[in-house]
């Protein structure tokens, strides 16, 4: 059995091979508390797989995933979610014909408080946290909206406000950027800065100053397989990184 970690998340060896290609293989990093990590690279590199992977989408054939040093690997989808790892897809999945409100209240996770039988306890509580959740996305004003009246930038928001009422450790954003103006931009960094002192993030991005603007860390993947890790300033300066990635 592996040693224990103070790592949040320690990913050892982790292996996916999808009719004998190895999108992920043998991959090793870890993420501390309150990191936020950007893991970036080439398309088909395996980024977004090695979310499907953490989140129990996808099977892993060999390798470990552990959280809090608790094994998750074989643990389903519901089970990780229920562990603290929240993941937010490429393309929002929100409810467009649902106000802002209620897409953050159908979120909040069912059977939370212990008072549970008193129903206008839970209400109040319920509203409380829906509302300071509309403030951390910046959607406070917006909260008797449709959501389908929302910029694409602040349906993006709505959806990582989905997942922080919940309240994970681990958020998984792939791409939360794209499509973003500037302006959306520079406010979602000041987001993730603001949620992680609670929790750590995973991000994968393309946009290279927003991830300047994010990383503590960055992990550039390549072929399913680490090509440089470190912070951005060294990244960049890899010729490695260069020649795979930056250079294009
Ligand atoms: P990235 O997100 O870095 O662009 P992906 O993780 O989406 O890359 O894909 C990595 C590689 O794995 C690609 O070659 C892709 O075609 C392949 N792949 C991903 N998911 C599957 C799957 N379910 N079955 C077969 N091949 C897959
Ligand atoms: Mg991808």
């Amino acid at each position: 059995m592996a040693s224990n970690t103070d790592f949040l998340l320690a990913v050892e060896n982790l292996t996916v091979s999808f009719d004998g290609f190895k999108a992920v293989d043998d991959l090793s990093f870890y993420v501390d508390e309150n990191e936020i990590r950007v893991i970036i690279g080439p398309n088909g590199a395996g980024k977004t797989t090695v979310l499907d992977l953490i989140c129990g989408r996808t099977r892993a054939t060999g390798g470990s995933i552990r959280f809090h040093n608790r094994e998750i690997t074989a643990l389903k989808e519901h089970e990780i979610v229920r562990a603290g790892i929240g993941r937010k897809f490429q393309n929002p999945s929100i409810y467009e014909d649902l106000t802002v409100f209620e897409n953050l209240e159908i979120s909040y996770p069912r059977g939370r408080t212990v008072l549970g039988s008193l129903a206008f306890k839970r209400d109040a509580e319920v509203r409380d946290r829906v509302q300071q959740v509309a403030e951390t996305i910046f959607l406070a004003p917006q909260l008797a909206t449709r959501a389908e009246y929302l910029s694409h930038g602040q349906k993006q928001w709505l959806e990582i406000g989905m997942l922080l009422i919940q309240d994970p450790e681990l958020l998984m954003l792939d791409e939360p950027v794209a499509g973003m103006s500037v302006a959306e931009r520079k406010k979602t960094a000041e987001l993730l800065h603001q949620i992680i002192r609670d929790r750590s993030v995973i991000v994968i991005e393309h946009d290279m100053k927003f991830v300047e603007d994010i990383a503590h860390k960055v992990t550039v993947l390549h072929q399913g397989k680490i090509l440089s890790e470190g912070p951005m300033a060294q990244v960049k300066a890899d010729p490695k990184v260069i020649e795979v990635y930056l250079g294009h």
